[in-house]
C-alpha cells in the first residue's frame, strides 16, 4: 500500500472548490511517456497552474503500472526543481471499469479515480460507483463518475453512439453514490474525429469542417440541479488544425479530423466545468513535429533530436491550454 500524500500529491477536492468559485477549469492531460510528462510539468511550472496527469488503462499497459508511478513521484521533485514552490499535482485514474483496477490505482499511490460505468444501466452504474467511492474515500481518495456517454474512441473506450447526460438524473446519482466530480456528456467526443461530415458544416472558404455546438442548455440544467458541483468534460480536444495540416503535408494522412472549438471550451471552464480533459491535441502536437524533423532531415536517427522538439511543441500547446482556454494559471504558486 502506498499513499500518495507520500508522494507529495494531492487529491481533487480543494483544486476543484477553488476552480468551481474562481470560474476555471484544470487542466486534466493524459502521459503514456516521459517526454509527455516532462512537457507537462513544465508548462504547469511557468505558469503554476494545479495540473490532473492522467493514466488511462492504455498507458498502464504501454509503460507500466509501477514505472508510471515513480514517474508521477519523480514529477513532484521534477516541479520543485523548476521553481515550482508547491506544485499542486495529482495522479489520476482515466475510464477505470472495474472496482478492482480503481482499487489497485488507489492502494498504488494514485491520489483520484474515475469509474466509469456510465455504459452500464443506471443502477449498475450507481452500485459499481458507490463501491469505489467507498474503498476510494478511506484513503481520502477523490472519485469522478459518469453518466451519459460520450462518442468517439479512446485507448480501449468506444462508443458508437452517444447519448446526453440526463439531468433529472444527476441529483439522485450524486447524493447515492457520494462521488466527488461527474462526467457529462454534452457532445464533446474521443479522439481525433470528433464528429463525421455530415454532422459538421463546411467552411467554404478554407472548406475545413465546423462541428456543432456543445449542449451548453443541458449543462445548465445540470448546474441548476448540482449548484457547485464539480462538473467533468472528457473529449475536449481542439484538434488544432495548424497540427494536422503539418501532419497531412509531411506524409501523414488525417482527412477531416475535427476538434471542439476553443471558444467553447472557454465558456465551458467559467461555469461549473472544472476538469478538462485533453489528450488528442497533445498526440498531434508530438505527431507534428516528428514529422517534419523526419521528413526535413531523412538522415536523422536520434531519438532525442525528433522527441525533443516535440517536447517542445507539447510545452507551448500546454501553456496555450492553460492561459487562453482553461484560465488556470496562477492558481497554484
Ligand atoms: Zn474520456
Amino acid at each position: 500500500m502506498v499513499n500518495y500524500k507520500d508522494l507529495g500529491l494531492v487529491n481533487t477536492r480543494e483544486m476543484f472548490a477553488k476552480a468551481v468559485d474562481g470560474g476555471y477549469a484544470i487542466p486534466a492531460f493524459n502521459f503514456n511517456n516521459m517526454e509527455q510528462l516532462q512537457a507537462i510539468i513544465k508548462a504547469c511550472a511557468e505558469t503554476k497552474s494545479p495540473v490532473i496527469l492522467q493514466v488511462s488503462s492504455g498507458a498502464r499497459k504501454y509503460a507500466n503500472q509501477t514505472l508510471l508511478r515513480y514517474m508521477a513521484e519523480g514529477a513532484v521533485e521534477y516541479a520543485k526543481e523548476l521553481g515550482w514552490e508547491h506544485p499542486q499535482i495529482c495522479l489520476h485514474l482515466d475510464h477505470g471499469d472495474t472496482f478492482e483496477l480503481c482499487k489497485s490505482c488507489v492502494d498504488f499511490g494514485f491520489s483520484s479515480v474515475m469509474i466509469d460505468g456510465s455504459s452500464l444501466p443506471y443502477e449498475e452504474n450507481i452500485a459499481l460507483t458507490k463501491k469505489v467511492v467507498e474503498y476510494a474515500h478511506q484513503y481520502d481518495v477523490t472519485v469522478e463518475a459518469e453518466l451519459g456517454v460520450l462518442a468517439g474512441v479512446e485507448d480501449d473506450v468506444v462508443a458508437e453512439e452517444s447519448h446526453y447526460t440526463k439531468p433529472e438524473e444527476v441529483i439522485d446519482f450524486a447524493t447515492r453514490t457520494g462521488c466527488d466530480s461527474l462526467a457529462i456528456s454534452i457532445g464533446t467526443s474521443h479522439g481525433a474525429y470528433k464528429f463525421k461530415p455530415e454532422q459538421c458544416t463546411r467552411d467554404p472558404k478554407t472548406g475545413k469542417l465546423v462541428p456543432p455546438p456543445l449542449a451548453f442548455n443541458v449543462l445548465e440544467e445540470v448546474e441548476k440541479k448540482l449548484p457547485g458541483f464539480p462538473i467533468v468534460l472528457h473529449g475536449s480536444s481542439s484538434v488544432p488544425q495548424e497540427y494536422v495540416d503539418i501532419i497531412n503535408t509531411h506524409g501523414g494522412n488525417l482527412p477531416d479530423a475535427v476538434g471542439i472549438p476553443e471558444d467553447q471550451l472557454r465558456k465551458a471552464a467559467k461555469s461549473a466545468v472544472c476538469k478538462i480533459n485533453i489528450d488528442s491535441d497533445s498526440r498531434l502536437a508530438f505527431t507534428a513535429a516528428v514529422r517534419k524533423v523526419l521528413a526535413e532531415k531523412p538522415g536523422e536517427f536520434d531519438p532525442r533530436k525528433y522527441c525533443g522538439p516535440a517536447r517542445d511543441e507539447m510545452v507551448k500547446l500546454y501553456k496555450h491550454k492553460i492561459i487562453e482556454v482553461l484560465g488556470s494559471d496562477g492558481k497554484a504558486e
